[in-house]
């Protein structure tokens, strides 16, 4: 053969080894050999996934005991998804206000002009929410606990209340990663993750995950994505399958490094209150024991009154914690909320003296984290 016949034509030398990791197969186009397969294999094209989406989806569904699971390219994807699959125009939809931001931007911009009407609902409103179901209304979106705020819905509640009106409850799990807390099991209906958080758990790939035990509604949800050509790279399905293996034991350390955090930050001047769901001081602590595991290394802090320039010398002055968006890899956080916290309708945290921080804990150890802290203060001081 001549040299461009052979440069398309390599041997792949499919290897019969077994190695720990299932192989990474990077492709578009799926060779089969008749006719009858080319139409009916499944997969018959790479969108659907490969080898590694399916290891992927078996691990995703094994931590959230879903039967059903639709990879995405990213968590806002899987959000999209799970929120448009089932709904369509002149329907209506309920979600908690303090949800994570581009979340709250889908439903009132995109869905709107798809005929699909919402309205924000505090998520610790309890009962009240009855009164704000509509005939129309199909669904309910929760995050729990909030992005931000860290308020904890009553999902038990939320889900005995849809059940009667017969609605479809959506959870997003991002901050449970689901090992700390299992939505489906409390009777939601669609589980969602940004796998890019701590599942990938290095910010260095993005992913999302839509997972349910309800035969139709992965119908619908399967279709609504072939529809959108939905799917993950590759890479980024490997890089979050090789993160999920050592889950559990990051989970831990940055649970763990979170709460010692939290103390500490909690005693400063500097901080007003903290608001952490695995400490008893959170007005919801006892929702959070009931229906979570654990914690993560994400928590908020709101601080005492202060200026901006204070503020600014001490973010700028932080060392070993970055500023930068999304949490769950391995290093430390910290970000004002103050523009984010401008989306929500009531006071309930613009009552604070001042500025919201939300805080990552990452794998550093906890001795060097503070020393970065009370150096920062410190610099904040002399502003
Ligand atoms: C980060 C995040 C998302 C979006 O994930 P991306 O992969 O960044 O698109 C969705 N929900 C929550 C709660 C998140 O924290």
């Amino acid at each position: 053969m001549k040299n461009e016949t052979r440069l398309t034509h390599l041997e792949t030398g499919q290897s019969k080894r077994r190695t720990v990791n299932p192989s990474l197969e990077r492709a578009s186009t799926l060779l089969h050999p008749t006719r009858e397969a080319l139409y009916e294999a499944a997969p018959n094209y790479g969108r659907m996934g490969l080898s590694v989406h399916r290891e992927l989806e078996d691990a995703v569904g094994t931590l959230e005991n879903a039967e059903h699971v639709k990879l995405t390219s990213n968590g806002l994807q899987a959000c999209a998804l799970a929120i448009a699959a089932p709904l369509k125009s002149g329907d209506h939809i309920l979600f908690t206000d303090s949800i994570y931001g581009p979340t709250n931007r889908f439903c009132t911009r995109r869905l709107a002009r798809m005929g699909i009407s919402s309205t924000r609902f505090n998520p610790t409103l309890g009962e009240g929410l009855e009164a704000l179901i509509q005939e129309n209304t199909k669904a309910i979106m929760l995050e729990s606990p909030g992005s931000l705020t860290f308020d904890i819905s009553d999902t038990r509640a939320i889900v005995a209340l849809a059940k009667t009106h017969n609605l479809i409850t959506i959870s997003d799990n991002t901050w449970g990663a689901g090992l700390l807390h299992k939505p489906l099991d409390l009777g939601v209906d669609i589980s969602i993750q940004a796998l890019t958080k701590y599942a990938v758990g290095h910010a260095d790939a993005f992913g999302g995950a839509v997972m349910t035990n309800d035969t139709s509604l992965f119908e619908q949800i399967t279709n609504c994505g072939q529809d959108w050509g939905i799917s993950l790279a590759p890479e980024d399905a490997y890089t979050a399958l090789r993160g999920l293996r050592t889950l559990p034991v990051r989970l831990k350390q940055h649970e763990a490094t979170g709460y010692a955090l939290a103390d500490w930050i909690s005693a400063r001047e500097e901080i007003a209150y903290v608001l952490h769901p695995g400490r008893s001081d959170h007005p919801e602590h006892a929702l959070w024991q009931r229906d979570f595991s654990g914690a993560n290394g994400l928590f908020g802090a709101v601080m005492a009154e202060t200026s901006t320039e204070k503020l600014d010398a001490f973010l700028e002055a932080l060392n070993i914690f970055g500023m930068g968006f999304s949490w769950g890899g391995y290093e430390s956080l910290i970000i004002p909320c103050c523009d984010q916290l401008r989306r929500l309708p009531d006071d309930r945290i613009h009552d604070r003296s001042g500025p919201l921080l939300r805080i990552h804990a990452g794998l550093e150890h906890i001795d060097d984290l503070i020393a970065d802290l009370v150096q920062a203060f410190a610099a904040m001081a002399a502003a």
